[in-house]
C-alpha cells in the first residue's frame, strides 16, 4: 500500500504517515482527504512538491555536506503492528541504527521543539514503522528548506504516545466515517486549501443559527472570504456543424471547416467544453481533458443536453451512498424538496419586488404565502400544487418586467417547442442552467440523476434539476430579462420552425454570453457577507447539500437574494 491509498469502503488497514499529520493539524482536513478523497492544492502543496523534487530525484540534488552516510532516498516502509505506512525521504544511519530526515518547506519555526505538532508527529511515525522494521531509531531531523536548517526531534516517551494516541483516534474517526466538525475560527483555516471544501465558517454559523431558531443576530460578520472568489478558469462553448476541436501542446483549438483555426485556449485556464450540434473532438483531446477532470458536455443544436464524458468520477463513495439513502426516505426527501422550491418562490418574490414598476402589492403577499406553505409542505403532491400556484402567479406578472416599449412580451410559460422568443430564451437557459448544475454536482460527488424533489426517470437530471430551483428566477430569467430589456436580441435572432420558435446560432452565441457574464458576476452573499461569483454559489450550495445529508447541519439553507 503506498502513502495516498486508501479504500474508500473500507477502513484501510494502514494509515499513511502524512494523513496522520494532516489529522494532529485538523481532524476534518484529514477525513475530506483521506476518507473522502478530495484534495485541492495550494500554493503550500504546489511548493511542497517542487522542493520535494529535490529529495525524490536520484540525481545528485541533495547538499552532500549535510547529509552523510545516506542509506536511502524516497523510502517506502509499512509497520502493520504500529498501523503506519510511510514514505522516508532521506535515510541517515551506519548498520542497524538510522535517522528518518524529513523536508519541509520553508524556514524552520522559532517555536520549543524546533518544528509544529504534526511535523514532529509525522516523524515519530516513521521512526516507529522502522523500529517495526528492526532498525534503531530514537530520534528523527526535519530539514527546512528555506532555511536550510536541520532541527533534531528526539521520539521521547511524550512524543511517542501522542503519535500512538492520534493513530488509535485516527482509526476510530475512519471505522465511525463521520466527518469531524470545523474547526471553530481558527487562523489554519486561513492557510487550508480545502477551506472551500470544507465551509468551516459557514457551517459553523449555520449550526449556531439553528441552535438559534433560525436567527441570524449577532452571528454575521464572523465568516471569513471564500476564497478564490471566482473560477479562474472558464467555460469554453462551440456551438455549430463544421466546428472540430483539436488538442495541440497544452493548447485547445477550435477550427471551423470554412475558416480554419477560429479560436484557441490554454488547457488549464478551461473548467469546461461545451459541444453544441455536430461538433466533432478528437480523441487526443479529450483524453487530455479527462486526466485533467475537464468535463466535455454534448448538446443538440437546439440545446437538449445530451451527455457527458469526464474521466473517473468523484471517489466520494460515502456522499452517494447518503444521498440514496436520502432519496429513498419520503420524508427526508421531502425536507430538501421544500426547502428549493420555497427558496425558489421566495428568488420569484425578490425578482418581481425588484424590477417590477408597479410592485404589485397582491402578487407579493402571495408570493410570499406561498413560499412559506412550501417551506412546510407535507407532502410532494402539495409541494407540486404549490409550486404550480406560484408559477402562475410569477410568470402572470413577468411581462410587467419586460420593458413597454419593448418588442417582445410574455403571456405564460410554454415549452417543447417554446411558442414565442421569451421562452425560447428561458428554455435554451433553464438546459444551460441545468447542465451546469449537473456538472458541479458531479464535481462535488453527487450523482445527479437522484433527487429529492423530481423523481427518478431514465437520462433525467434529477438532482440537478432539484438544486437549480432556486437559481431560476435569479440567473436564467435574469438573464433572459436583460438580453431583451438591453435590446440586444431582435426579430433577426429567431426562427419560426412550424411547431414552435427556435434561436439562431447568433443568438445562442448572445444568449450564452448573457449567462456567462452572469455566472461570473460577483455579488454579496446575502447570508455569508463575502463577494463571490454565482459559479462559485452554485458549487456553495451542492457543498451545503452534502453537509445537509451527513446531519452536519439540519436543514438545507436555500440561497435566497435579498
Ligand atoms: S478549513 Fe479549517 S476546519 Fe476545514 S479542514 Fe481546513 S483547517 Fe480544518
Amino acid at each position: 500500500m503506498t502513502e495516498n491509498s486508501g479504500s474508500k469502503s473500507d477502513v484501510p488497514d494502514l494509515i499513511p504517515a502524512r494523513m496522520l499529520s494532516e489529522f494532529a493539524y485538523c481532524p476534518r482536513l484529514c477525513y475530506v482527504e483521506w476518507i473522502d478523497g478530495d484534495f485541492v492544492d495550494s500554493e503550500d502543496t504546489v511548493d511542497g512538491r517542487f522542493q520535494h523534487r529535490r529529495v525524490d530525484s536520484k540525481e545528485d540534488s541533495i547538499p552532500r555536506e549535510e547529509f552523510e552516510n545516506v542509506h536511502a532516498r524516497s523510502l517506502f516502509l509499512s509497520g502493520p503492528k504500529v498501523g503506519i505506512t510511510c514514505r522516508i525521504d532521506l535515510l541517515e544511519g551506519d548498520g542497524e541504527r538510522v535517522t528518518p530526515v524529513d523536508y519541509k518547506r520553508g524556514e524552520a519555526p522559532d517555536i520549543p521543539g524546533g518544528a509544529y505538532e504534526p511535523d514532529r508527529v509525522q516523524l515519530c511515525a516513521q521512526g516507529l514503522v522502522l523500529k517495526e522494521n528492526d532498525f534503531q531509531c530514537d530520534k528523527g531531523i526535519i530539514y527546512f528548506v528555506r532555511s536550510k536548517k536541520r532541527v533534531q526531534i528526539p521520539f521521547d516517551t511524550t512524543l511517542t504516545q501522542r503519535t500512538k494516541d492520534l493513530i488509535s483516534d485516527l482509526r476510530k474517526i475512519a471505522e465511525k466515517r463521520e466527518m469531524p466538525p470545523p474547526l471553530q475560527d481558527s487562523p489554519k483555516c486561513n492557510r487550508c486549501s480545502l477551506a472551500g471544501i470544507c465551509l468551516p465558517d459557514e457551517v459553523n454559523l449555520l449550526k449556531e443559527m439553528e441552535a438559534k431558531g433560525g436567527s441570524e443576530k449577532g452571528l454575521l460578520g464572523k465568516i471569513r472570504r471564500l476564497l478564490p472568489s471566482r473560477d479562474d478558469a472558464m467555460p469554453v462553448y462551440v456551438i455549430g456543424h463544421g466546428h472540430t476541436v483539436r488538442k495541440k501542446g497544452d493548447i485547445l483549438e477550435i477550427w471551423s471547416r470554412d475558416d480554419g483555426k477560429v479560436k484557441e485556449a490554454r488547457l488549464r485556464e478551461i473548467s469546461q467544453v461545451n459541444l453544441y450540434g455536430g461538433v466533432d473532438i478528437s480523441t487526443p483531446a479529450v483524453i487530455d481533458l479527462m486526466q485533467r477532470g475537464i468535463p466535455v458536455l454534448h448538446f443538440t443544436r437546439g440545446g437538449w443536453f445530451q451527455g457527458i464524458s469526464t474521466g473517473h468520477t468523484h471517489k466520494n463513495v460515502e456522499l452517494r451512498m447518503k444521498q440514496f439513502e436520502w432519496a429513498m426516505d419520503r420524508k427526508r426527501s421531502l425536507s430538501v424538496a421544500c426547502a428549493v422550491v420555497a427558496g425558489k418562490i421566495k428568488n420569484c418574490r425578490t425578482q418581481i419586488r425588484r424590477n417590477d414598476s408597479e410592485q404589485p402589492k397582491q402578487v407579493l403577499e402571495t408570493l410570499d404565502k406561498l413560499s412559506r406553505e412550501a417551506k412546510n409542505a407535507s407532502s410532494t403532491e402539495k409541494l407540486l400544487g404549490i409550486e404550480g400556484a406560484a408559477a402562475e402567479v410569477y410568470f402572470g406578472r413577468l411581462n410587467g418586467l419586460l420593458k413597454s416599449e419593448n418588442e417582445f412580451s410574455f403571456e405564460n410559460r410554454n415549452r417543447r417547442p417554446p411558442k414565442d422568443p421569451v421562452n425560447a430564451v428561458l428554455s435554451y437557459l433553464y438546459a444551460v442552467l441545468a447542465k451546469e448544475m449537473f456538472v458541479t454536482l458531479l464535481a462535488v460527488g453527487f450523482d445527479p440523476y437522484l433527487g429529492f424533489y423530481h423523481r427518478p426517470r431514465y437520462g433525467r437530471p434529477a438532482l440537478a434539476l432539484d438544486m437549480m430551483e432556486e437559481f431560476r428566477p435569479v440567473i436564467a430569467d435574469t438573464v433572459m430579462l436583460s438580453l431583451f430589456n438591453k435590446r440586444e436580441l431582435s426579430d433577426k435572432d429567431f426562427i419560426q420552425t412550424g411547431i414552435g420558435i427556435s434561436l439562431t446560432s447568433k443568438a445562442k452565441k448572445k444568449v450564452i454570453a448573457g449567462y456567462e457574464l452572469r455566472m461570473d458576476a460577483e455579488i454579496a452573499h446575502p447570508l455569508f457577507g463575502y463577494t463571490v461569483s454565482y459559479r462559485r454559489i452554485l458549487e456553495v450550495q451542492a457543498r451545503l447539500l452534502s453537509r445537509v445529508l451527513f446531519g452536519e447541519i439540519k436543514e438545507y439553507p436555500a440561497f435566497n437574494r435579498r
